[in-house]
């Protein structure tokens, strides 16, 4: 029955429904191998002390009672010999999730670190019988005239696994079966170093995220509006964009938080970034942003790097610009564009009484020489890069803004001088936040982001 080369089929019993809460109180596991032409099926199965009480209901269930259990092994004695039962096996069961995370969890208490790829016998019946909207356990046995004697069992159930798995062959087809197993088990480039469950714990709303290799480093951070949508598409990339796959194969590890919307994710983000310096985030790692005071008589405009200024400081200058020369060469551009003279402004040398270079392309209106006054050219700089005149925080104190989530939580941001102070997902928190100075530079992208949010200077 090819689910696939090597599968267990897997059915625990358990004192209820939490794997962190609660405790297996019997595995079976039936282990399927292909053995020349055939298929051989080898069942193993124990009952296991728990080492809590078992609840009334559950034994009335199962027929597993504490007397029963009294004489059996805790799960650590028989953590080795779960391993190797399914050690390289496709993990089959029904309601996969909830065996996989009992076995994960017990093993992890017992200091295994376990992962294998898993297979739903509810997701391949759906699969294979659309049509069908009976898929429990008790419902497909009826449909294909199975009975199980041992029902609510571990062994007993597991078994009924396997005859159901024979029969879904024996009507369909091995072949359809095949498919359908390859189809759910299929996690397109999912990279080997990520347990294949990696995903499935992401949430589905907005947020942060972080990839990080081997040694627990990070190498790229990001934000989405749909965190496990936008992981698995990190993961479903063209191999043969190399970085992006690249990337993918480095990543060891996953570390995410979520955000009651988008701006929490942008601010979130901006910080994990600036704190973190992840390799691949090539393009927005730590660059200092530059600004420039334009003189108000004198004869130099001056450069100032953004983390050499307090906040507030950067309130009236221009900016900020990526680099040193960038800044340079938007003065130039828009003194060009004003016909302002490069050489007045002493953003380029000549020499003295002569008209300036681009006087003599008629670029220049003539400050240089007299045609126009001299002494207006700074403030006509000024208004040519008004743009980038970076205006007052537009409050007296931190502005505070409400995000709200659409699952009914909200996040507090506090803002000040341009810069994300912090964010709390409690008003009180974010009060406190409030008598904080902002610690960092000015980032560029945050300062657009709050030029864009908040209103104009009402002052
Ligand atoms: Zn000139």
């Amino acid at each position: 029955m090819p689910l696939s080369p090597c599968f267990a089929l897997v059915d625990v019993e358990t004192t209820g429904l939490s794997p962190q809460h609660h405790r297996v109180i019997e595995v079976a596991v039936i282990r399927v191998q292909r053995v020349g032409d055939t298929w051989q099926a080898s069942p193993w199965h124990s009952l296991i002390d728990p080492g809590v009480p078992i609840p009334a209901a559950i034994s009335r269930l199962t027929g597993v009672t504490a007397a029963r259990c009294a004489g059996a092994p805790a799960f650590p004695a028989l953590a080795a010999e779960l391993l190797r039962q399914l050690e390289g096996a496709v993990f089959v069961a029904h309601q996969a999730r909830f065996d996989y995370g009992f076995v994960r969890a017990e093993l992890a208490r017992a200091g295994h670190a376990f992962s294998a790829r898993t297979l739903c016998t509810v997701r391949l019946s759906r699969l294979l019988e659309p049509q069908a909207e009976d898929h429990t356990l008790d419902g497909l046995l009826a449909r294909h005239g199975l009975t199980a004697p041992e029902r609510h069992r571990a062994l007993g159930d597991a078994r009924a696994l396997w005859d159901l798995v024979q029969a879904l062959a024996a009507r369909h087809g091995e072949r359809a079966l095949r498919l359908a197993a390859s189809r759910l088990l299929r996690h397109p480039g999912l990279p080997s170093h990520l347990p294949a469950q990696a995903l499935d714990e992401v949430p589905a709303g907005p947020g942060v995220y972080a990839m990080l290799g081997a040694r627990g480093q990070p190498l790229y951070v990001g934000r989405s509006s749909h965190l496990r949508r936008r992981l698995a598409s990190h993961f479903s990339t063209d191999p043969t964009r190399e970085r992006a796959a690249r990337l993918a194969a480095e990543t060891h590890r996953l570390e995410w938080r979520r955000t009651a919307g988008e701006l929490g994710a942008r601010l979130l983000e901006a910080q994990w970034i600036r704190e973190r310096q992840p390799s691949h985030n090539i393009a927005q790692r730590r660059v200092w942003p530059w600004f420039v005071r334009l003189p108000a008589e004198g004869r130099r405009a001056e450069f100032l790097r953004g983390d050499r200024l307090a906040p507030g400081e950067e309130c009236g200058l221009f900016g900020p610009f990526g680099s040193r020369p960038a800044a340079r060469e938007a003065l130039v551009e828009a003194a060009t564009r004003s016909g302002l003279c490069l050489a007045v402004l002493a953003l380029e040398r000549r020499a003295s009484g002569e008209p300036c270079f681009r006087r003599q392309l008629g670029r220049c209106a003539g400050a240089c020489v007299g045609q126009v006054p001299a002494g207006t050219q700074w403030q006509a700089l000024a208004e040519a890069l008004a743009e980038w005149r970076v205006p007052p925080w537009p409050a007296s104190g931190p502005v505070t803004l409400r995000e709200d989530d659409p699952a009914g939580t909200a996040q507090w941001h506090v803002l000040w001088h341009w810069r994300h102070v912090g964010s709390a997902d409690d008003p009180q928190v974010a009060e406190g936040l409030c008598s904080l100075a902002p610690a960092e530079p000015l980032d560029p992208g945050i300062y657009r982001l709050l030029r864009r949010l908040l209103p104009a200077d009402p002052r």
